[in-house]
């Protein structure tokens, strides 16, 4: 039986996806690559604006790999925001790198470019700049890649783009994952398309696309008995999946939209409730909504985020925190943290409610109810 009856962010298939499977069964391309994959990888490129992208197994792959193109080694220090999901920093610690956390800002959650640009000047004077900055785009929200880019631009750090939540998502008038060296999207089955697990790595570096499919391809080189001169990985997508990936990816633009609308219904019906605060949208461009997601000021409020959750569990609903803070996890103790306390803060108060495309306004109106419930219990 399942737990809930109310998701946090279900997969939302259209039906396209199954025609397109059933076409990679009538022509047995079940294996990685084949005709799907090219076609999504070409898709999805056009789709975000971008020059080249690859079809990858997962979005901590295509993180490792953008990484590891990016020139990170051993000993090498990486930035990151603390307030993510670990996927974003997994990667850094399978090449060796040393992730050092940075706090977020208030305007998006997202990387503090103050922070960034302070921590960059003072390692520039010491000759000890990190190799990448990781700017994770959180819940659908774009980071200020403006300033994160010409931070990074001046000091020859490579900037990646971790958009794993952001597919939609924009920068002024560019979508997230195209502004900085290399960016990385997921297919996994709660983002906002899915392919059930998959990623994809978008630059506008041909050399960079060209070495990520060899890596992901075992490293092989173009020679009929398998000659290898590198180590590399099986990080193809399959071709099944990737089906699967072209059918969602035609309907991203009907997802991010009932995902936007689902915010709007949450804010009519909660917005004005003291104690409430939902994730504000900055200036600088569209947020996909992937997850709304909400802090409680328990003290304004009545009820904290805790009460919350399990009051809405009770009643079959699941909600979850925000993401706990890199810099809190015992896996990375020991690790640098600048600043953290805003993003200590956001995972104290900070909820995320059921977001799923597929919900219904009435679905929504039980969550609602649910969380106001939680409040006039605690008068
Ligand atoms: C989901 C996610 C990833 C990893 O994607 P997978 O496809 O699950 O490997 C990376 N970063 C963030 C911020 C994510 O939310």
């Amino acid at each position: 039986m399942k737990d809930f009856d109310i998701l946090l962010s279900p997969p939302d298939m259209d039906g396209v996806e199954r025609e397109l499977v059933n076409e990679a069964f009538d022509t047995n391309w079940i294996a990685p690559l084949g005709p799907h994959v090219e076609s999504f990888e070409r898709e999805f490129a056009a789709a975000v604006g971008s020059p080249e992208a690859v079809a990858l197994s997962s979005g901590t792959a295509a993180l490792h790999l953008a990484l590891q193109l990016s020139g990170v080694a051993p000993g090498d220090d990486v930035l990151v925001s603390t307030l993510t999901f670990v996927a974003s920093v997994n990667p850094i610690k399978y090449l060796g790198g040393t992730p050092v956390f940075v706090d977020s800002e208030r305007q998006s959650w997202n990387l503090d470019p103050a922070l960034v640009e302070e921590f960059l000047e003072a390692r520039a004077r010491r000759n000890q700049l990190p190799r990448a900055v990781v700017a994770v785009h959180l819940y659908g929200q774009s980071a200020d890649l403006g300033r994160l880019q010409a931070a990074c631009h001046k000091h020859g750090v490579a900037l990646i783009e971790d958009a794993a939540e952001a597919l939609g998502a924009s920068y002024q008038n560019r979508n997230v994952g195209t502004v900085g060296h290399a960016g990385v999207f997921s297919f996994n089955g709660n983002k906002i398309i899915t392919t059930s697990g998959g990623g994809m790595l978008v630059t506008a570096n041909r050399d960079l696309a060209a070495r990520a499919r060899k890596l992901a391809a075992q490293a092989r080189e173009p020679a009929a008995h398998y000659e290898h001169h590198e180590v590399g990985y099986n990080y193809r997508l399959s071709n099944l999946l990737a089906a699967v990936g072209r059918g969602q990816l035609r309907v991203l633009e009907k997802r991010v939209e009932a995902r936007r609308s689902n915010f709007d219904r949450y804010r009519a019906s909660l917005g004005g409730v003291s104690g409430i605060e939902f994730m504000p949208e900055a200036h600088w461009g569209r947020h996909s909504r992937w997850l709304t997601t909400l802090t409680i000021d328990p003290h304004e409020f009545g009820a904290d985020r805790e009460q919350i959750r399990l009051a809405l569990a009770d009643r079959r609903i699941e909600a979850r925190p925000l993401w706990k803070p890199m810099h809190r996890q015992p896996v990375f103790e020991g690790c640098e943290a600048i600043g953290g306390s805003v993003a200590e803060h956001l995972f104290e108060q900070g909820l995320c409610l059921p977001s799923g495309s597929n919900l219904s306004e009435t679905d929504i109106g039980r969550v609602a109810e649910a969380v106001l419930a939680t409040k006039a219990l605690s008068r």
